[in-house]
């Protein structure tokens, strides 16, 4: 009889799991089919989270447990206020951005046994005297900066305002937080993804050696660039890997 009792239980749940992991393996791009150990040890995962939830103080490393380790990041999120449209195509933009590696951007949370990095995309924050997001058009984020990228998991955060529509702001100031997860500080280039401050935009990855300016991780590419200079390109292809796409 109790036997029994597990067979329907794994009838009634494995649907809904199967359900969730083609959904997950959809959002990602890759065909259904690919295993766990093409998506779970080779790729890095982005997990781009505009539903909001409750998140909690702790060590770094545990976005699978809603815990982000940045001082006063605790409490409730609101979800952003966009449609399935923009979130889609800050996706697509997000893909462009980063063809050239191998990372995957996905709006479903990935399984839990997954590493991934969550990026919370609210229109509030916990800590105003830190970022001045205030009125409807400025976006900000912040993040642990994770040397060489030790941890495979982290959380960082995306403040947007109340109404930023800019899907270009948006994938980019992405791409500058997960950056940081990745062990990337900031340089002086106004044109790099990596530059501090939102003064342009249209920024990329580039394929040169900039000045890193702050809390620099000691370069994984230093036959490119002299001490103090960094090639980001150069660096993310050692980090995450290449695209095999
Ligand atoms: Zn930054």
């Amino acid at each position: 009889m109790k036997f029994l009792s597990y067979i329907l239980l794994a009838l009634i749940f494995l649907p809904a799991c199967l359900e969730t992991d083609d959904a997950f393996i959809h959002d990602v791009g890759i065909s259904s089919g690919v295993g766990d150990e093409v998506l779970g040890s080779h790729r890095l995962l982005v997990y781009l989270n505009f539903n909001g939830g409750e998140l909690f103080d702790g060590d770094c490393g545990n976005p699978q447990k809603n815990i982000s380790c940045i001082n006063h990041t605790e409490g409730d999120f609101a979800p952003h206020d966009s449609d399935d449209e923009y979130r889609s195509d800050v996706v697509e933009l997000l893909r462009s951005l980063w063809i050239d590696y191998d990372v995957a951007f996905t709006r479903l949370r990935p399984p839990a046994h997954y590493d991934y990095v969550m990026i919370v995309i609210s229109p509030q924050q916990s800590f105003n005297d830190y970022i001045m997001v205030k009125d409807g058009y400025v976006v900000g984020g912040v993040a642990p900066l994770d040397c060489h990228n030790k941890r495979l998991s982290d959380t960082a955060h995306v403040f947007t305002g109340k109404k930023v529509r800019n899907v270009l702001d948006m994938a980019e100031v992405i791409s500058h937080e997960t950056g940081h997860t990745l062990g990337l500080g900031h340089v002086t280039d106004q044109e790099s993804m990596m530059y501090g401050l939102r003064t342009k935009q249209d920024r990329e990855w580039k394929d040169i050696c900039v000045i890193e300016i702050e809390y620099p991780c000691a370069s994984l590419s230093p036959i490119w660039c002299p001490p103090g200079f960094i090639n980001h390109h150069r660096e993310l292809l050692q980090i995450v890997g290449p695209s095999y796409q």
